[in-house]
């Protein structure tokens, strides 16, 4: 469940390296405590709170680069290692690692593969497990667990590492991360346009035969505008599209992309380019999580990137004319995040009937008033049974965040 205010205050621990952290989880673990591994602690909300929680181990001075050879395009971080002050590191050398995270500046490496987040990039780039080569984790009894390494093809047998990503600090803790990084590419545009509700399916249909796909493509509706300039008594639904490559195939792509919105009746189109585009595509994702209404819950579900805009129509409707849905649908990964506001009951009652419209859809974000309760995981999958065993070998006193995890894991 996801509650509105903590239960008690468990005590703080901030281990200095990988060996403090395991030495603090055997301890718990031999005190049959309960443990919260936390990062930039924002995504918490995606899990639902553990059971019982005596500690919290916290990754923030885990923050170290251990290795990095731009010539090889890896790189080895501590867990703790924001997103933001990863992104630095590998700009000096012109490479990046689109992992697409709200609010870099506080996500860490560890907590953003812990919570599995997928950015709107990764058909274009592949996701954060696609991206990790290697980690190193401490399981519940205080092992080191180190799997792949710095190199891109070296696991033989199970891949291990991939276990723990978006199992929320149930499984074990990440104190170390290796990636493989991309070379930033020499150009961007991020396109942003407003259009009428009435040229939905036109622009859908245009924009799924695009000769030179964008590298995210977003339908926004209900969501601040994400241009000051454009907010003034317009709210039309948004379409936003980032084109990332070389200059001339990001120009091509957007002179292609103008035409096909030219065509479904889409006036204006504003462009920007280099660091006012990244930054503006960040502010697209910061706004899925960010707070917009006051107590309020966003959810968000998978499905085929072909059904996204008629997903998120539904979803949209799906609480009658007085209560609006706020939506996002990814053209390029099929995902639909849809967030609500109101008070406990409402709120309540549109999670369930967002599930009902959606499938299985996660709360990512909630922020709820005290004592009430939403599940973050809704109807567990099928596979719950290997999970339950998993967790049970893993994790076999319920150290790790005991309840957080789909089905009460
Ligand atoms: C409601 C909401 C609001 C947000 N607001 C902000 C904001 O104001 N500012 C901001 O900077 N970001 C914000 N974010 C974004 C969030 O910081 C990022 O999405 C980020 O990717 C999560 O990383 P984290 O380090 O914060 O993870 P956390 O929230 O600390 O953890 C996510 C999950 O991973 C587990 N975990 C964390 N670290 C580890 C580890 N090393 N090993 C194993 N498990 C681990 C946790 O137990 C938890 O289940 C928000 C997100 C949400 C959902």
């Amino acid at each position: 469940m996801i509650a509105g205010s903590p239960k008690s205050a468990p005590r703080v621990v901030e281990p200095a390296d990988a060996g403090e952290l395991a030495a603090a989880l055997r301890a718990a673990a031999d005190a049959g405590e309960a443990v919260l591994v936390r990062g930039g602690g924002t995504l918490l909300a995606a899990a639902n709170p553990p059971r019982r929680c005596d500690a919290v181990i916290a990754t923030t001075r885990l923050c170290a680069v251990h290795s990095y050879d731009p010539r090889d395009l890896t790189i080895g971080a501590g867990a703790g290692m924001t997103l933001a002050a990863l992104a630095e590191t590998l700009a000096q050398h012109g490479q990046f690692l689109p992992l697409d995270a709200p609010f870099p500046a506080r996500a860490t490496i560890g907590g953003t593969l812990a919570a599995g987040w997928t950015g709107p990039r990764r058909s274009a780039y592949g996701r954060a497990r696609d991206l990790l080569i290697g980690s190193t984790v401490a399981l519940a009894d205080g092992t080191l667990a180190a799997s792949g390494g710095m190199v891109v093809k070296n696991v033989t047998g199970y891949d291990m590492g991939k276990l723990y990503v978006g199992s929320h600090g149930t499984l074990g803790a990440f104190v170390r991360a290796n990636f493989k990084v991309l070379p930033m590419p020499p150009a961007r545009r991020f396109a942003v346009s407003r259009f009428d509700p009435g040229s939905r399916e036109r622009l859908d249909a245009g924009l799924h035969a695009l000769m030179v796909p964008p590298v995210a493509l977003l339908i926004r509706d209900g969501f601040a505008a994400l241009l000051d300039g454009d907010a003034r008594g317009d709210h039309r639904p948004e379409i936003v599209a980032l084109f990332e490559g070389s200059e001339s195939s990001v120009e091509r792509g957007v002179r292609d992309y103008r035409s096909t919105l030219g065509a479904a009746g889409v006036a204006e189109t504003r462009i920007l380019d280099g660091a006012d585009a990244a930054a503006v595509f960040q502010r697209a994702i910061d706004s899925v999580v960010a707070p917009a209404d006051g107590q309020e819950v966003t959810l968000l579900a998978r499905g085929l990137p072909s059904e996204a805009v008629h997903r998120a129509e539904a979803a949209r409707t799906a609480l009658g004319a007085n209560v609006p849905v706020r939506t996002l649908a990814d053209l390029l990964t099929g995902d639909v995040v849809a967030g609500i506001a109101g008070d406990a009951g409402a709120l309540a009652r549109g999670v369930a009937r967002l599930r009902d419209v959606l499938g299985r859809a996660q709360i990512v974000a909630s922020h709820l008033p005290a004592g009430v309760e939403i599940d973050a995981w809704g109807t567990a999958p099928s596979t719950i049974g290997t999970m339950r065993a998993l967790k049970a070998r893993f994790d076999p006193h319920g150290t790790l965040a005991p309840g957080g995890f789909v089905g009460g894991i």
